[in-house]
């Protein structure tokens, strides 16, 4: 039977994080403020760092994803799989065929801070979702539409850049990881699905 080559890539050196090793909600690691990274990283860090992107790239191969029985992310945050530091890595791929080999924004996200946000807010149709909360937990998340993004990448190189809708959504999301924040903490408890005048709908 013919195998695709990133599979047979996969498939040889595979030590991805599977469900299993993915904290989820109700473990108190989910709801610590997670201390800041040194630099330069250790060899533990950079692993972490890597296998973090690695996750996501497995997981979002449809065919790896379902062999080891993984939920498709976008993001994964350190918290998530048990070392409390601020580093998540985001991995949002372009929906756009032409440009599929190009992702929106990929990178390991070290030391994040969101320098400025927009008045505007914005919230995903469907709501939002986390590998670490099991249960479909119905709502609206309010967040900023665009924000400025400072963070530092694997090799020590600062970075400073504006990302706006999906992207920004879900590093916000992964950012609250690191700071004891889960998505349905925003969701309105009594009208879910309220939506201000003032805010925009992201897809
Ligand atoms: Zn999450």
């Amino acid at each position: 039977m013919v195998i695709s080559e990133k599979f047979k890539i996969y498939s040889e050196v595979f030590e991805v994080f599977l469900m299993k090793d993915i904290v989820r909600d109700g473990d108190p690691v989910l709801r610590k403020q997670a201390p800041k990274v040194k630099f330069p990283l250790s060899k533990e860090d950079k692993q972490l760092a890597h296998d973090l992107m690695e996750y996501l790239e497995v997981s979002q191969n449809p065919e790896l994803c379902e062999k080891y029985k993984l939920r498709a992310g976008v993001g994964l945050a350190a918290p998530q799989v048990g070392v409390s530091e601020m580093m998540a890595s985001v991995l949002v791929p372009n929906e756009d065929e032409n440009e599929s080999d190009t992702p929106l924004f990929k990178d390991v996200i070290i030391n994040p801070v969101i320098v400025s946000s927009s008045v505007q807010r914005g919230a995903l149709t469907e709501g939002e979702g986390c590998l670490s909360v099991d249960k479909d937990i119905p709502g609206y998340v309010p967040r900023a539409a665009r924000i400025t993004l400072r963070y530092t990448d694997v090799d020590g190189k600062d970075h400073k850049i504006r990302l706006k809708n999906y992207p920004a959504i879900v590093c916000q999301h992964e950012i609250d990881h690191l700071h004891g924040v889960l998505f349905y903490d925003h969701i309105n408890k009594d009208n879910p699905f309220t939506k201000s005048d003032d805010e925009i709908f992201i897809y």
